[in-house]
């Protein structure tokens, strides 16, 4: 199970957030809006079907000194696995010229598993402050600090699908 607590909502309700800045916790002054279409980079990286799923797009109170680290960790981590991803496919796929397209595709693929496997773990130890992953029809919010994510809980408790924060 992954460090952070998720809470999940129907797509359709726009959740309400606690009146505190999602990354220190003190009275926000601003709001940063998060776009994203899946927080879990093995399913990005192997369905990017996962798009036609649509996008999770919410709007999270922050306060303006706390927007630049908040975007600098979700987006360095973005960037590195884009990076690794091309990496693989440009430079690995050449060895595999003679092999069948699925076995290429297999191998390929396999290689860049065994490439982001840092970056998962990384994601697992050190959850994101904040990161949503869109579904078909609901959208999982998670949140590093399990105290942010109980007041998270409370205000949208009516609407939660699934959490774990239950056992609290
Ligand atoms: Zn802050």
């Amino acid at each position: 199970m992954p460090l952070a607590t998720e809470i999940t909502l129907p797509k359709e309700v726009r959740p309400e957030f606690p009146d505190k800045c999602i990354s220190c916790h003190s009275k926000p002054d601003s709001e940063i809006k998060i776009i994203q279409n899946s927080s879990n980079p093995l399913l990005a990286f192997f369905i990017p079907l996962i798009m036609l799923f649509g996008c999770s797009r919410v709007k999270v109170p922050i306060c303006r000194k706390c927007k630049k680290g908040f975007l600098l960790q979700r987006w360095s981590r973005e960037i590195i696995l884009i990076i690794i991803a091309l990496v693989v496919v440009f430079f690995v796929s050449p060895y595999f010229g003679e092999w069948s397209s699925l076995s290429k595709k297999l191998a390929v693929g396999g290689i860049a598993l065994v490439a982001i496997i840092p970056i998962i773990i990384v994601e697992f130890i050190w959850p994101r402050v904040f990161s949503t992953t869109a579904w078909a029809n609901s959208v999982e919010y998670e949140f590093a600090e399990r105290d942010y994510a109980l007041e998270f809980y409370k205000l949208n408790e009516e609407k939660v699908i699934q959490s774990d924060v239950d056992d609290v």
